[in-house]
């Protein structure tokens, strides 16, 4: 299957955090999004691996992805070497996105920047001819994506563009409550995490508003460019 963009995350619950609206406004005008976690999220307070890949799959209901897939790196130890960068390689062969997406180039979670990392090396590494990669024993093209953005997640960043999901902002906070284990905890038992406590929705309200109103719009998620942007037509700018 052919995707028109494809997100990586380094953890589940990082693309519905830092990108849900922008993928759910994708996924509304017709295009067929997915998103590859790279680790369980093992190491993570709250939650086990299980709870997690089900809440992952009801998230991935809610905003309608084409395909998501985890590739089983391992929590906070996964190192930015060959044997992860073509892992990615043979995820962006496969789907042959035309954007892709990934994580914050820095973080507070060092997964994030080394998530970041190894997009960037496999999106130049899937375009060499002479770099083979297989799929159940079949040789897989080589692809080159048009480009690569990166979302921002905990740590202010200033954005190269902010993407208006005022209309998908209800979308974005349901699939963040998909990953209940992280947010919410009705019993009250497990320990207190930064994305557990009652601030934090608070947070991310003020994050997406604030990206929102420096395009004058109500909510916006703001990403980072990996190369010059370029526009065939001025007026396509908001
Ligand atoms: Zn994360």
């Amino acid at each position: 299957m052919k995707l028109d963009v494809l997100v990586f995350a380094a953890h589940p619950d990082d693309a519905e955090l830092s990108c849900s609206g922008t993928i759910a406004s994708l996924i509304a005008q017709g295009k067929k999004v997915g998103i590859v976690d790279f680790t369980k999220g093992e190491m993570g307070t709250r939650g086990t691996p299980e709870i997690r890949m089900d809440e992952a799959k009801a998230s991935s209901k809610i905003l309608g992805l084409s395909i998501r897939e985890n590739l089983c790196f391992q929590d906070v130890f996964f190192k930015v070497d060959d044997e992860h960068v073509i892992k990615v390689v043979e995820k962006i062969r496969q789907y042959q996105p035309e954007i892709i997406l990934a994580n914050a180039v820095r973080d507070r979670h060092p997964d994030h920047g080394k998530g970041a990392e190894i997009v960037k090396k496999a999106l130049f590494l899937s375009g060499l001819k002479k770099l083979e990669t297989y799929i159940e024993g079949e040789s897989q093209e080589i692809w080159r994506a048009r480009n690569l953005y990166h979302y921002i997640q905990t740590d202010w960043i200033e954005p190269d563009f902010v993407v208006d999901i005022t209309d998908y902002w209800d979308v974005k906070v349901e699939s963040i409550k998909a990953f209940k284990s992280q947010f919410f905890d009705p019993d009250g038992q497990s320990a207190d995490t930064l994305i557990s406590s009652s601030r934090f929705m608070d947070f991310l309200e003020g994050r997406a508003r604030e990206y929102g109103m420096s395009i004058r719009s109500d909510f916006g998620e703001g990403f980072t460019k990996d190369r010059m942007l370029g526009l065939s037509d001025l007026t396509s700018l908001l």
